[in-house]
């Protein structure tokens, strides 16, 4: 149930309110625009209905407030006014209100608009997300895993942590698709999409397809040898899947490849070296084998020359994985 929040210094004011939406909605009501503030920011609201003349902040100073605010600014704000002058309603539309209600009102022109203007906002959540998800598999599209990694990197580089990025790409796909059609492919690349989502640590690292059957995920704040092993646990959790390779001669089941590269970064300039190095990590396994992860250990940037790069490669089903 969508929740709206009601701000009115007068009780019998939400509670009339409140009367004609709670069938509806979760009502909250608060009296005061500095109480009201403050529940916008922490409730998850989809409506504001927002007197003007009270006293205290009044609804046009918290209607600024709300849209300076990152987390309240997209939520629609209606005012509920005894204010019927044509100025102070061109005044709340510019200030960024979506309505404006003149007092006394109809219930039922209320509950109309209140329900339109949930329905906009719906749509426009629903739109806001799709841009950011890739559509086939769920996980983030490569717009918001750049935003998400970028804000990461710098994170690292200011607090000197460890950044790893992993590149993940389906071995012979094109085989996959030719053998069991495009649909199958669909279906596997979802599988393999979930298998690695539902493995990575929520919040702190990232996932996103890259393109393809190309999968990236950015392992934050842990060790490199962690990392390596973090990367063909991933790896081998898509082996386990068990899903019948197009192939069965050279692998029985689908399996993924992984170039991998980490640092401890400390300016932004490694970003795209590290890309660089996990792309041609990523090749390196494509021609050694597929189903394994090839991983490399940047060097710190005072000392980053070629030939000091250290590259460690583990064959994972038929090796250890090494030391470091
Ligand atoms: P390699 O082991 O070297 O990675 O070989 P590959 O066949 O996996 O790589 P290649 O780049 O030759 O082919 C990738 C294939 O992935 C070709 C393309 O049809 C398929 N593909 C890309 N996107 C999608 C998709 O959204 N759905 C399906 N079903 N297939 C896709
Ligand atoms: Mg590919
Ligand atoms: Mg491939």
């Amino acid at each position: 149930m969508d929740k709206i929040l009601v701000i009115d210094d007068s009780p019998v004011q939400t509670g009339f309110l409140c009367s004609i939406l709670q069938d509806d909605y979760e009502i909250t009501a608060c009296h005061t625009a500095e109480e009201g503030l403050e529940e916008a920011k922490e409730g998850n609201y989809s409506l504001i209905l927002l007197d003007v003349v009270m006293p205290g902040m009044d609804g046009f100073q918290l209607l600024q407030e709300l849209k300076a605010a990152e987390v309240t600014r997209y939520i629609p704000v209606i005012l509920i006014t005894s204010l019927a002058a044509v100025q102070y309603e061109e005044r709340g539309l510019l200030l960024g209100a979506v309505d404006y209600v003149t007092k006394p009102f109809k219930p039922v022109i209320i509950k109309a608009r209140v329900n339109a203007h949930i329905q906009l906002y719906r749509y426009q959540m629903q739109f806001k997300e799709q841009a950011m998800v890739d559509g086939l598999t769920g996980v983030a599209n490569r717009r918001r895993y750049e935003e998400g990694s970028l804000a990461r990197w710098r994170e690292a580089t200011r607090f000197g942590l460890p950044f790893s990025i992993c590149m993940f790409d389906i071995d012979k796909f094109k085989v996959y698709n030719d053998t069991f059609g495009h649909m199958a492919g669909d279906e596997c690349l979802k599988k393999v999409a979930a298998a690695l989502a539902s493995r990575i640590h929520q919040g702190r690292d990232l996932i996103c397809r890259f393109g393809g059957e190309e999968f990236q995920i950015l392992l934050y704040g842990i060790k490199p040898e962690d990392a390596l092993h973090a990367a063909d646990r991933l790896r081998q959790a898509v082996a386990d899947l068990k899903l019948p390779s197009a192939d069965r001669r050279t692998a029985p089941y689908v399996t993924i490849s992984v170039g991998a590269s980490s640092a401890v970064p400390s300016s932004m300039e490694t970003y795209n070296g590290m890309i660089k190095a996990a792309d041609d990590e990523l090749y390196y396994a494509k021609n050694h084998g597929k189903n394994m992860v090839s991983f490399r250990e940047m060097p710190p940037e005072k000392e980053s020359v070629p030939s000091s790069v250290s590259v460690t490669r583990c064959v994972a089903i038929s090796c250890e994985l090494p030391r470091f």
